[in-house]
């Protein structure tokens, strides 16, 4: 453990997304002796000694992914482009204190403190590479198969992969049908319907109410579906998809779905977004995580799960055991609130000081949707909102790029 006054706390982060770069800045700015940026407390004083740390962000990705943009990115390569930053163009990161370091973590021995890192080579080739820390967090996510997340790690690979997608919608003059009337599936239809109002959208949804999986007011749901409809997108809800062929000659078109009520769609193209997704734990010890792979955590974002060392090991998230639907903007806070936490350990180590922890209040469930020109949010404390007011709070023109952009403040170099 440092001890010696020079050495710099080592910090592994895994995962350089939302939760992830959260934790990253607001360490680098308490160990600074700044009062970090996420706290907007006027009354918050700087710490007032300096603490010296290095930071290893290790993400099988070349570049912070703004996954909320998803749905647009789908459809515009502008946005696209946007919304994937490779980690060495972002100006924050360019710190001595800050290495980022491209690669898939596959074990973390939270004994010794030392995760094993995957790392690609040229021909195909691979090595593993050993990172020892003093700390680490675990901000990894969860799983998602596309269309919920870019299938690429490189962002060269990722344009093409988006290029793809906005050419076959293009090209989609008889219509694109969406699969999946959760959070992802009506975000993309509502998205692509903005961008090319001419073309047909359809979302078909096998429940007779759209987001049923989430534990949201009936009133929210029956909204979301009224703003779809008004901006023209076509609803099936109540069927199945039960096969997707080629279709025949006599349409014009790519495929025909045959639906469970006997109806069927003709499409060029095909968007299957009923979510599959995972958590991302499987490089820690089984003890960790809870029966679903998310990892225990207590309050103040420490290990809770049976393994060694928890206190030097953080969760933050959507990979982590929390109250509330998973979100950008609570990742980010769970980010925030570990590295108050780990710094505070620190201080106490080196200074003597007293530490006072923070912790993670209960989160009821809440949602704010993108629906093209418009949007829909439900929060507990103000119920049902809609239009341009929620719109611009959330999202903007590009999906709450420049929002969590501008958050995390990564367009400003870190002192
Ligand atoms: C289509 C879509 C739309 C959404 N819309 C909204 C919205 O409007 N508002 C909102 O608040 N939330 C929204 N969300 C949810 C939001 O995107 C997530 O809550 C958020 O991404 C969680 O952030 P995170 O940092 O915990 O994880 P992620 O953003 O998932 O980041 C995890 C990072 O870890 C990396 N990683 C994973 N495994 C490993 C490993 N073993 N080794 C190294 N690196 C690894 C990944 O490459 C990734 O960069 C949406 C999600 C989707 C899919």
């Amino acid at each position: 453990m440092p001890g010696i006054e020079e050495q710099p706390y080592k910090v592994l982060v895994i995962g350089g997304s939302y939760a992830g770069l959260a934790a990253t800045l607001n360490l680098i700015d308490l160990c600074h002796g700044r009062k970090c940026r996420f706290n907007l407390d006027p009354n918050a004083v700087a710490p007032e000694k300096k603490i010296p740390v290095q930071i290893t962000i290790v993400d099988e990705r070349d570049g912070y992914y703004h996954l909320i943009g998803v749905p647009l990115a789908l459809g515009s390569n502008i946005d696209a482009s946007d919304f994937w930053k490779k980690y060495e163009d972002i100006p924050a990161l360019q710190n001595l204190d800050i290495k980022t370091v491209q690669g898939r973590v596959d074990s973390v021995d939270c004994k010794s403190r030392v995760a094993r890192i995957y790392q690609s080579t040229a021909n195909d080739g691979h090595k593993i590479v050993e990172e020892k820390y003093d700390y680490m967090i675990a901000t990894t996510g969860l799983r998602r198969e596309w269309p919920s997340a870019p299938k690429s790690f490189t962002r060269e690979a990722y344009l093409a992969e988006t290029a793809d997608s906005v050419e076959t919608i293009e090209n989609a003059v008889q219509g694109v049908v969406v699969i999946g009337g959760g959070a992802v599936g009506i975000e993309i239809a509502a998205e692509l319907k903005m961008l090319r109002p001419q073309s047909k959208v359809t979302l078909i949804h096998s429940r007779q109410n759209l987001l049923s999986s989430e534990p949201l007011p009936a009133e929210f749901s029956a909204k979301t579906l009224e703003l779809l409809k008004e901006s023209n997108v076509e609803m099936v809800l109540g069927a199945r998809v039960q096969e997707t062929v080629p279709a025949d000659d006599s349409t014009s078109a790519k495929y025909t779905l045959k639906l469970s009520n006997g109806e069927e769609i003709n499409a060029d193209y095909v968007i299957n977004a009923v979510s599959k997704f995972s958590p991302t734990s499987s490089y820690l010890p089984s003890g960790a995580c809870d029966s679903e792979g998310y990892i225990r955590i207590t309050p103040s974002l420490e290990f809770s799960g049976d393994v060694p060392n928890k206190e030097y090991h953080y969760a933050a998230g959507d990979i982590a055991c929390w109250s509330g639907i998973k979100r950008g903007g609570a990742a980010m806070h769970q980010g925030h609130f570990a590295v108050v936490n780990i710094h505070q350990k620190m201080m106490a180590e080196r200074y003597k000081t007293e530490p006072k922890f923070v912790e993670l209040a209960e989160v009821k469930p809440m949602m704010a949707l993108a629906l093209g020109a418009t949007a829909v949010g439900y929060f507990p404390a103000t119920g049902i909102s809609s239009g341009d007011e929620v719109r611009n709070m959330f999202f903007n023109e590009d999906l709450g790029y420049q929002i969590c952009w501008k958050w995390m403040r990564l367009g400003e170099a870190t002192d």
